[in-house]
């Protein structure tokens, strides 16, 4: 069994979602699949909180766009027979989920502090939940996970934390007995342990979740699909010498994600790590390019 991440480029548009269906049915093997957002949507979602928050309107087109944008999608990449149904699902996530959110934000002006964070949680949430459903509609056969069911997070003093090991046990009850080919999650949405409530693993988490998963369920391989050839000598969009490297240690990898190395958010690479699921890093629009593969010590 290998867990395959696709982020938000991955993800965003009819061209790449038509290479993720090409990648996930050429798996011989069960595959769990992590989606981020659409590209760009997470940014967007967040900007809107902010007019909102703001009392500025102006979200309300921008909130237009980004339902265009995915029923968009859903025409282009869903088989026909599962669109309305889908279309269906993404409406009411933005019409009655999302609108209220925002129009609770934007007409109230004495909102605590505390509730506006869980809303704008709450909000944030939508981007993965509504690219989970898109992508499970694209896959036939595909089985739907909501991962704030397993992935639980916990709030210290100071800073909210993975709760590793109800994660663990959740995650393995989540997927054990489970024998369908394939399988669709969301990345970088949790649930916080105590009230049920909707968290996130941070900006970037869409790649730990699929860590947490493969490492609870102890997968042959974890796959990072992204927007690059692998992980390089630097980031290619600041230096254009840099160079695959097709080679490297959880270490290594680790040194160059602490300084920045975006293309892993930095969390990853512990759990696989700890239990030793090589790590390939592939480019969605060039499967064929080897990428790099992090494993050993
Ligand atoms: P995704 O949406 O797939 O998670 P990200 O934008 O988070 O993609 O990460 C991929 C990007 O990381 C690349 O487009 C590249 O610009 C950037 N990047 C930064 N450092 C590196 C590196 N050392 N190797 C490869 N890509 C890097
Ligand atoms: N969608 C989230 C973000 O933009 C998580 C991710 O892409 O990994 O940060
Ligand atoms: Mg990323």
């Amino acid at each position: 069994m290998k867990v395959l991440k696709f982020g938000g480029t991955s993800v965003g548009s009819e061209q790449s979602l038509n290479h993720v269906k090409a990648i996930v049915e050429a798996c011989n093997e069960q595959v769990i699949v992590v989606v981020s957002a659409l590209g760009g949507v997470t940014n967007q979602l967040i900007q809107m909180t902010q007019l909102a928050i703001s009392h500025d309107a102006a979200y309300e087109p921008m909130l237009q766009d980004v339902k265009n944008r995915h029923l968009q999608i859903i025409d282009a990449v869903v088989p026909e027979e599962r669109q309305q149904e889908c279309k269906g699902v993404i409406e009411a996530f933005i019409d009655e989920g999302l609108a209220s959110f925002y129009a609770l934000l934007y007409a109230n002006r004495d909102l605590a502090p505390d509730f506006v964070d869980r809303v704008s949680d709450a909000i944030v949430a939508h981007g993965e939940i509504m690219s989970s459903a898109i992508v499970t509609a694209m896959l036939d056969g595909a089985v739907p996970h909501f991962s704030p069911n397993f992935i639980k997070t916990a709030d210290t003093a100071t800073e909210r934390i993975l709760d590793a090991e109800l994660t663990k046990q959740l995650t393995r009850e989540e997927f054990a007995h489970r024998t369908e080919p394939i399988h669709v999650a969301q990345g970088f949405i949790a649930a916080d342990a105590k009230t049920g409530e909707k968290t996130n693993l941070g900006r970037g988490g869409s790649d730990f979740t699929a860590a947490i998963i493969a490492a609870a369920l102890d997968a042959d391989s974890l796959e990072i699909w992204t927007d690059v050839d692998g992980f390089m000598t630097a980031d290619p969009r600041k230096d254009p010498t840099a160079q695959v490297i097709p080679e490297m240690t959880y270490e290594q990898a680790q040194v160059m994600c602490d300084a920045g190395a975006k293309v892993i958010y930095a969390p990853t690479l512990a759990p696989v790590a700890a239990k030793g699921i090589p790590v390939w890093v592939k480019n969605t629009f060039n499967p064929q390019a080897p990428g790099t593969v992090i494993q050993g010590n």
